[in-house]
């Protein structure tokens, strides 16, 4: 089921209860700012999800209300994710679904990042 993206922010959602540790997740890289974990369902050979530690709903919520520390913290986060995982050379896509539209279905900004093969087109045809 899609959310709107939009807060008020909801403390009950998936990503808020593995942030306080209530529910396990395949961590690869956490820091002041981010923690970056496997997606349970992966779409690609390598797919990880990185989220801000910041109660954000989407991308909206985020570009609009995080602080400017909060935003280059969580960029910067996403960017060393992919290095650590050595995802450069070959490439990556990264992408954040925000919203009805856009197929948003956790209510907490997450960045998908998807690599280990050659992804295609950048949105599948229907
Ligand atoms: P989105 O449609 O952008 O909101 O994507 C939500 C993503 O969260 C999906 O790719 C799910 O597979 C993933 N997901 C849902 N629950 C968990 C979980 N407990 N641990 C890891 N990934 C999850």
């Amino acid at each position: 089921m899609t959310v709107s993206g939009m807060p008020p922010y909801d403390d009950n959602n998936i990503f808020a209860r593995i942030l306080r540790g209530e529910i396990p997740a395949k961590k690869v890289r956490e820091d002041e700012w981010s923690l970056a974990f496997h997606d349970i369902n992966p779409q690609a050979p390598t797919h990880v999800l990185v989220i801000p530690k910041g109660r954000y709903c989407s991308f909206a919520d985020f570009s609009a209300t995080a602080s400017a520390d909060e935003i280059a913290g969580f960029i910067r986060a996403v960017g060393t994710v992919a290095r650590m995982l050595g995802l450069e050379a070959p490439g990556y896509r990264i992408l954040a679904n925000m919203g009805d539209h856009g197929g948003q279905e956790v209510p907490h900004l997450h960045i998908h990042l998807f690599a280990g093969r050659s992804l295609g087109r950048m949105i599948p045809g229907p």
